[in-house]
């Protein structure tokens, strides 16, 4: 997803330092003090407007959430949204690329991964970058605690049959997998913006949540 080029984007940014970490380096190991408290982390990769985040703390005090984004024309929307919801105090903004996230965490760092509507790369060639590839799965393994999670969901069918055979593969346990999430929605559910449009369409969302085996 990326939006028309906003020359005032980055500006904004830059003055919500409170909420867009600057110079993220600096918490690898030690997001309690991005916090002020030690509340598990949940980290969405892929964040796009922020709405799947910012209503995930809204609804769980006592878990602290960043939203990760590549293009800094998407993630001022999700920043807007943060400051509209009255700017959740466990709730951070991280603009940089999901590939990278061992520059800015370490093991133990993070409780849960989050994967929303991840783009598919539906390309063979191009495998490497879907967001729940081997490469990836390693990645965030190398962040999580001990039996840390990934919860996923898309739309996107063949994305979904690849990643229960990447994740299967990879030796993660699959806790739950839905097909039609919303035949049977959870009352916890949390929709994210592409959740919407899609759902909106008949298109059935595909859930998963799965965890690494130490
Ligand atoms: N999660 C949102 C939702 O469900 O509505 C957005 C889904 S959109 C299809 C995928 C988002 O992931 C885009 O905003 C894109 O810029 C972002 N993205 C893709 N690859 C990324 C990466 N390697 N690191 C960070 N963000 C990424």
């Amino acid at each position: 997803m990326r939006l028309r080029n906003k020359p005032w984007a980055e500006e904004f940014l830059s003055q919500h330092p409170e909420i867009v970490i600057q110079n993220p380096e600096q918490y690898k190991g030690n997001w309690q003090k991005a916090f002020g408290n030690d509340h598990p982390l949940h980290i969405e990769v892929g964040t796009g407007k922020g709405q799947f985040i910012t209503g995930m703390a809204l609804q769980n005090p006592d878990i602290n959430y960043i939203g990760i984004e590549l293009y800094t024309s998407v993630i001022v929307s999700a920043l807007e949204k943060i400051i509209d919801s009255n700017t959740p105090p466990n709730l951070r903004l991280l603009k940089v690329n999901g590939a990278d996230l061992e520059k800015y965490f370490q093991k133990n760092d993070v409780s849960r991964v989050y994967l929303n509507f991840s783009d598919p790369w539906p390309k063979t060639r191009h495998a490497k970058r879907r967001l729940t590839h081997e490469g990836f799965l390693k990645l965030y393994e190398s962040i999580l605690i001990d039996n840390g999670e990934i919860h996923f969901k898309t739309d996107n069918r063949g994305l979904f049959e690849y990643s229960l055979i990447s994740m299967s593969e990879y030796g993660m346990l699959l806790k739950y997998v839905s097909l039609d999430l919303h035949a049977n929605m959870p009352e916890d559910n949390i929709m994210t913006e592409y959740e919407e449009k899609f759902s909106a369409k008949g298109q059935p969302i595909y859930r998963l949540e799965s965890q690494f085996i130490s």
